[in-house]
């Protein structure tokens, strides 16, 4: 038996009902032996972190809910002492809240961040998966009962096949198998307007090749002079953009590394 979180980017409005609800389930709840109460300040265990990507004039905003990825292969259990922290049945990792009283390393132990320090109780914290409602019948955590979009799903793995088909997790670089999934996760974009600085007016249709290491993708620009490559991997591009009666536009080492790409207005000159 293994649990698993599904979160689909493309249905998260980024609401924050799911960073809302995780607080009202356990500030100032004692739910001990899961976890003692989240300070009403300075703990996210379900964090929607927002990002804006891109500058003026193509921007967008992604938001991505993160929570405890419930790792099989985690680390804050290997760094715990005393067997402070524990792996469920259900693949669940709990801090033991009396067992961990003083451990401050396990908060350097995840590389998630995703385990906090209540200084007033000289306690590591972190999502639960909200096992307490589990082990009472509740169905599903309190964050993905309160998602609106259905954006988050939790479930045993096995049933999940299909909408684990395809869905990535959070630096898997690390190789920890985490047990929260990720689909849809937004790649990065790049940009721009085409148009003809003698007429002033943008150029429709004019067709855009991207091009990196072998692999090409093609866009034309629309009734705005806009085209837009979406969903693409960090590393470095060039651009060939051609439109009949104009001379051809070619545009070097573009990265995608670590932001999206906006190219602003390219202004493309007459034959
Ligand atoms: S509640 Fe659902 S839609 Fe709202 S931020 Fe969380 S995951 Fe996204
Ligand atoms: S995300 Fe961090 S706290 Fe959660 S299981 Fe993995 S290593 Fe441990
Ligand atoms: S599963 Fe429970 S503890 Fe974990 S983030 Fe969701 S509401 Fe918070």
């Amino acid at each position: 038996m293994s649990k698993v979180f599904i979160v689909d980017i493309a249905r998260c409005t980024g609401c924050y009902n799911c960073q809302l609800v995780c607080k009202d389930e356990h500030c100032g709840n004692d739910w001990s032996p899961y976890a003692k109460a989240q300070p009403m300040t300075g703990q996210f265990w379900a964090k929607v972190e927002q990002k804006t990507v891109g500058s003026i004039p193509k921007v967008k905003v992604n938001y991505t809910p993160t929570f405890c990825n419930h790792c099989k292969n985690a680390p804050c259990l290997a760094a715990a002492e005393n067997g402070a922290v524990y792996r469920r049945d259900d693949g669940l990792i709990i801090i033991d809240p009396e067992k961990a009283a003083g451990q401050k390393q396990l908060v350097d132990s995840c590389p998630y961040g995703a385990i906090y320090w209540n200084e007033a109780l000289s306690l590591p914290q972190k999502c639960t998966g909200c096992a307490h409602l589990l082990d009472n019948g509740t169905a599903v955590p309190r964050c993905v009962e309160a998602c609106p979009t259905d954006a988050l799903i939790f479930g045993e793995e096995s049933d999940l096949k299909e909408q684990l088909a395809g869905a990535a997790t959070l630096r898997p670089e690390l190789g920890l198998a985490p047990q929260v999934y990720y689909r849809h996760l937004p790649g990065q974009f790049i940009g721009g307007t085409v148009y003809d600085p003698e007429e002033e007016e943008i150029i429709e249709g004019a067709k855009c090749r991207l091009l990196s290491g072998g692999k090409t993708w093609i866009d034309y620009s629309d009734d705005f002079g806009d085209f837009w490559f979406k969903d693409l991997p960090e590393g470095k591009f060039s651009l060939v953009i051609t439109a009949k009666g104009y001379k051809d536009v070619n545009i070097e080492d573009i990265s995608t590394i670590g932001d999206c790409v906006s190219l602003g207005d390219i202004p493309m000159e007459k034959k």
